[in-house]
């Protein structure tokens, strides 16, 4: 059976947004399931397209009426992902791309076994602690905490993704996913 569900997954300071950005300008034939999150917009997030931003009651009945289809708690903030989404592509036989951490990535292959997942991985500590820290937009704290979280989603990464990608040169990534995704 062909691959119908994609993940990508990337540790903060790996380039998610940026490549995110680029595949949805570049792969018009794929749906990319954007997350529902509790969490406040960094500057420059766009609703709907970076992340749904919900409130907090919102998200509790969604996950009450059965319509989120995983979600978990990063960072203290609710991210789920929407299941009617991903059922009527199946039915249509249109790909997905989801992107998930990759607490979200392990739970969407429980639930799908043939959904293939893509870890993005920074070319080195030192290069994603500079890229968090280039972006501008959190406080030193919160970049800490990251950079320590990313330590597991890493871990996770190489031991259970399908595939890993370095990030090292930008273009080459994007070539990469595509291929995976369309080929
Ligand atoms: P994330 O969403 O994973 O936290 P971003 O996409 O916001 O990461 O990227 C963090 C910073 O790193 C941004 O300033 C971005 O321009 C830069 N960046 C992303 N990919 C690369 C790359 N391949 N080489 C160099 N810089 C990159």
């Amino acid at each position: 059976m062909k691959n119908l569900i994609f993940v990508l997954s990337a540790p903060s300071g790996t380039g998610k947004t940026t490549i995110l950005k680029i595949l949805k300008d570049e792969l018009k034939d794929v749906d990319i399931v954007v997350t529902y999150t509790t969490r406040k917009p960094r500057p420059g997030e766009k609703d709907g397209i970076d992340y749904n931003f919900i409130e907090i009651d919102e998200f509790k009945k969604k996950i009450e009426k059965g319509e989120l289809i995983e979600w978990s708690i990063v960072y203290g903030n609710y991210y789920g992902i929407p299941k009617d989404k991903i059922e009527e592509n199946l039915k249509k036989e249109k790909k997905t791309l989801l992107i998930i951490d990759t607490q979200g990535g392990l739970k969407i292959k429980k639930i799908y076994p043939n959904a293939f997942l893509i870890g993005i991985l920074p070319p080195s500590l030192k290069e994603q602690e500079r890229r968090l820290r280039e972006r501008k937009d959190m406080p030193e704290e919160e970049i800490k905490k990251r950079l320590s979280f990313s330590k597991q989603e890493r871990d996770v990464i190489r031991k259970h993704y399908d595939i890993k990608l370095i990030n090292r040169d930008l273009r080459k990534t994007i070539e990469k996913i595509k291929k995976i995704i369309l080929s």
